[in-house]
C-alpha cells in the first residue's frame, strides 16, 4: 500500500466510514436518508427522484465510482476514482467485445418482448453513498406474468460465447458472473430505494438463445451487500490518498487490457510463468507423436462420421415413435438388427434448482471442474 495521510482527511474519513480495519465492520447500506420505499406500481411510476442537484448531497460528493466497474480490480477502481488519466488504450479486441455487447442489447431485449416480457429503457442513475457518489445506467427494468409474477425488476443482460452462456444457464448466474447480480442490485437500489428481485438476461451470442434467471431479493440483497463492501474500502482508502494493492496476480490476463496498466505495472509476465514439467525433447517427442496419430485418425468432423450420426438419431427416433425400440431389416441381402436400449435417467430442472438453492449450497453438489483442451495447428506462413 502506497500513499499518504492528512490528518484533516483521515478525521474525516473516520467520521464517515468509522475506525479502520474494515474487515468485519457492519457494511452500511446505501439508502439515501431522504428516501421512503415506493409503493408498487407500474414500472414507469415506481423510480424515485434520487437527483443530485438537490444541495445537501452534491456538497458532500468528493469521488464517482462506477457501478458497472465496482467488480474491477480496486486499484483501477482507485485511479478512476481519484480520476487519474489513463496510460494505455483498451486494446481494439476487448474494446470490440464491448461495443457486440451494447449493439446487441436492444435485441435481447426484443426476444424478450416476443417471449412475453415487458421492457421499460432505463435513465442513468446515482446512488449517493457518503462521499461517494455510485452512478451507473441499468439495461432496463422488466416484468414477465410468470417469471416475475408480474413485478418489475431490473435486468442486467449479458451477451457471452456459447459455451460461457450454457455453462451460466446450468449452475446459475450467482456462480459465473457475480458482478452481474452485483451490478444489477445496485441499480435496484438505485432505482426503487430497495434490492427487489433482479433478472440477469445472459444470450449465446453465436446462437441466439437466452435465458433470464430470476435472482429472488434476499441474495441480492447480499449481492448489494458486498458491492457496498467494497465501496466503502474504496472510498476509506481513496479519501485517504491510499491506491490499493493489486488484486490481481503478475501477468493476470486481465491486466493485459487494463487502461492503467503501464501505469501500474502488474501487466508485465513474470519471469519464470511455470513450468509443465516436460524437456524440450520430451516435448518434441510427444508433438511427433500426435502428427502421426492424426494422419490415421479418422476425423470425427468428416462428412462420413455426421452422416452416420443422423442416420442413427433418425432411427432412434423412429423406433421410439413405433413402441417397439427394436427392428430387423435386410439391406442388400445382408441382415441387420436395430435396438434401442433404454435405462433411468435423472434431468434436473436448473431454472428451479439455481432459483430454490443459494449459491453456497449449490457449490457443495454442481461441482465445478476445469475442462482442457488442446489444439494443435500447423503454423501459418508470414
Ligand atoms: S494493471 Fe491489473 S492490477 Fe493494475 S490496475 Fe490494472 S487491473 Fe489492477
Amino acid at each position: 500500500m502506497m500513499g499518504t495521510n492528512d490528518t484533516k482527511t483521515k478525521e474525516m474519513v473516520a467520521s464517515l466510514y468509522g475506525p479502520e480495519p474494515v474487515a468485519s465492520a457492519p457494511v452500511p447500506t446505501a439508502v439515501a436518508p431522504e428516501r421512503t420505499a415506493p409503493a408498487p406500481v407500474a414500472v414507469s411510476e415506481e423510480k424515485r427522484d434520487l437527483s443530485l442537484d438537490r444541495p445537501n448531497v452534491r456538497a458532500v460528493v468528493s469521488m464517482e465510482v462506477r457501478m458497472s466497474g465496482i467488480d474491477q480490480c480496486m486499484r483501477r477502481l482507485a485511479y478512476e476514482a481519484k480520476e487519474i488519466e489513463p496510460s494505455d488504450e483498451i486494446p481494439t479486441r476487448n474494446r470490440a467485445l464491448m461495443e457486440m455487447g451494447n449493439y446487441l442489447e436492444p435485441l435481447v431485449k426484443q426476444l424478450m418482448r416476443e417471449d412475453g416480457w415487458e421492457v421499460a429503457n432505463e435513465e442513468a442513475v446515482e446512488l449517493p453513498h457518503g462521499r461517494i457518489i455510485l452512478t451507473g445506467h441499468p439495461d432496463g427494468v422488466a416484468r414477465h406474468p410468470v417469471k416475475t409474477s408480474g413485478a418489475p425488476a431490473v435486468i442486467e443482460v449479458k451477451t457471452r460465447s456459447v459455451s460461457m452462456a450454457e455453462y451460466a444457464w446450468e449452475v446459475g448466474v450467482e456462480r459465473t458472473h457475480p458482478e452481474s447480480v452485483r451490478q444489477a442490485a445496485l441499480y435496484s437500489m438505485a432505482l426503487f430505494g430497495e434490492v427487489r428481485d433482479v433478472v440477469v438476461v445472459t444470450m449465446a451470442r453465436d446462437s441466439g438463445e437466452y435465458k433470464a434467471e430470476r435472482i429472488p431479493a434476499d441474495r441480492a440483497k447480499e449481492a448489494f451487500d458486498g458491492a457496498m463492501k467494497r465501496v466503502t474500502e474504496i472510498g476509506r482508502m481513496v479519501l485517504r490518498g491510499e491506491i490499493p494493492e493489486p488484486e490481481r496476480p503478475q501477468g493476470d490476463s486481465h491486466c493485459q487490457s487494463c487502461p492503467f496498466r503501464t501505469l501500474c505495472g502488474n501487466a508485465e509476465m513474470p519471469e519464470n510463468p511455470g513450468e509443465g514439467g516436460l524437456t524440450d525433447e520430451e516435448l518434441e517427442a510427444q508433438l511427433k507423436a500426435w502428427i502421426d496419430a492424426n494422419s490415421s485418425a479418422p476425423k470425427t468432423s468428416s462428412p462420413a462420421t455426421k452422416a452416420k450420426k443422423a442416420a442413427s438419431e433418425t432411427i432412434k427416433a423412429h423406433l421410439v415413435s413405433t413402441g417397439e425400440l427394436a427392428g430387423e431389416m435386410v439391406i442388400d441381402g445382408k441382415g441387420w438388427n436395430m435396438k434401442v436400449s433404454e435405462k433411468p435417467a435423472v434431468s434436473i430442472d436448473m431454472d428451479a434448482f439455481n432459483e430454490l438453492v443459494a449459491p453456497e449450497v449449490r457449490e457443495q453438489v454442481v461441482l465445478e471442474t476445469v475442462r482442457r483442451t488442446l489444439r494443435i495447428t500447423p503454423v501459418k506462413k508470414k
